[in-house]
């Protein structure tokens, strides 16, 4: 099994024009292994992971944030991307498309929206380039969306932008008290009004409502969810997706409540079925996959280095490379192998969140 990744990965830094050493270049034959080795039910998930047709990458347009959320893991040292990088980013795209089938952009950051010149910028250059090349795009964010006015939706959907993850803490009590902005104040009425905005908005987009869960706010979620159910629920535009939060590398970890792990089911499961129209509760399937497990996924950051998880940003085992400026990638062949090794052991906690099982573990 150990040939068939290694295959898969030869194949991907063909694509991508990674510059690379030592690597031998060989036929593309991972799908006849893959046909042979794996039962039919995997067959998609491992598809999906390797297939050299999809390129997802995530890009911390800027690292700066105009939040100073209270468990924020970011230390938004980082700032916006450079010309240099933004241009980079496109060779490296232009070289991409070629052959691809589907390309998948999630901006991310800090809060991505500092920079939406930038991502309209890049969305424009990708529309241009689909002129040429025939290939689908699917553009998606994750924003505090205190800036997501209906005018810079409008502009972000027709530049194929149109799938949006929101945050929100609890009703406005709870959640003004951890979303704050760099100066204190809370942010829930702000993003709340965008929120009834974007819905009088008459065009395709979906917008996954994150509901962050701690011991501490159960009973301020349960006002949310009032709230959601006769403002936004009748608009299928809009989903719930219930998140406890992780202790995950913040100065204010030691103070978070997090909901004990065997208790999260529960716990959700009791919120779900609060929701008015419970079809419109998001949840991961039980054969998720992380994109840090896949192959054909990766993460640019704001400085051109190359990461496979948006979360282990100070870890040493999660920078795999960096995109060049003539947008060549370089990456550490091990380190980027690592990352998919539940493509080998279809282990199913391996697969969902590589960081917890094959770092966070080794480390306990
Ligand atoms: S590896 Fe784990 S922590 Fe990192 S992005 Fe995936 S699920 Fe999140």
């Amino acid at each position: 099994m150990v040939v068939v990744v290694e295959e898969m990965v030869v194949v991907l830094m063909v694509n991508v024009n990674i510059k690379h050493t030592g690597v031998e270049i060989s036929t593309p034959v991972y799908f006849e292994l893959l046909k042979k080795n794996i039962p039919m039910k995997t067959d998609k998930i491992i598809s999906d992971a390797t297939n050299n047709k999809i390129f997802r990458l995530t890009i911390f347009i800027t690292e700066n944030c105009n939040f100073n959320c209270i468990y924020c893991y970011e230390e938004h040292k980082k700032e916006k991307i450079n010309r240099i990088k933004l241009n980079a980013i496109k060779i490296l795209l232009s070289n991409r498309v070629k052959s691809l089938s589907r390309l998948e952009i999630d901006f991310f950051g800090g809060e991505p929206l500092l920079c939406n010149k930038e991502i309209l910028e890049l969305c424009s250059f990708i529309c241009d380039l689909q002129k040429d090349y025939d290939f689908k795009f699917f553009g998606s964010m994750t924003t505090n969306a205190y800036l997501l006015k209906k005018e810079v939706i409008k502009e972000l959907i027709s530049n194929g932008v149109k799938s949006y993850q929101i945050t929100l803490d609890g009703d406005m009590t709870m959640h003004n008290k951890t979303r704050i902005l760099k100066n204190g104040k809370g942010t829930f009425q702000h993003i709340w009004n965008n929120l009834l905005e974007l819905k009088k908005v008459n065009l395709s987009f979906n917008v996954i409502l994150r509901i962050h869960l701690s011991c501490k706010n159960l009973k301020s979620v349960e006002v949310l969810i009032d709230k959601i159910n006769s403002e936004l629920l009748d608009d299928r535009r809009f989903k719930v997706f219930f998140k406890p939060i992780a202790k995950l590398g913040s100065q204010n970890d030691k103070s978070l409540e997090v909901i004990e792990f065997n208790r999260q089911e529960e716990v959700i499961n009791k919120l779900a079925k609060k929701l008015k129209v419970p079809k419109q509760e998001f949840r991961f399937s039980d054969d998720y996959v992380c994109y840090a497990s896949k192959l054909n996924s990766l993460c640019i950051r704001a400085d051109g280095e190359i990461v496979k998880c948006t979360v282990a940003l100070k870890e040493d085992y999660n920078k795999v490379g960096k995109l060049n400026n003539d947008g060549t990638i370089d990456l550490s062949r091990n380190k980027f192998l690592k990352w998919s090794n539940g493509l080998q052991s279809m282990n199913k906690n391996e697969l969902m969140c590589p960081k917890k099982y094959l770092f966070d573990h080794n480390s306990n």
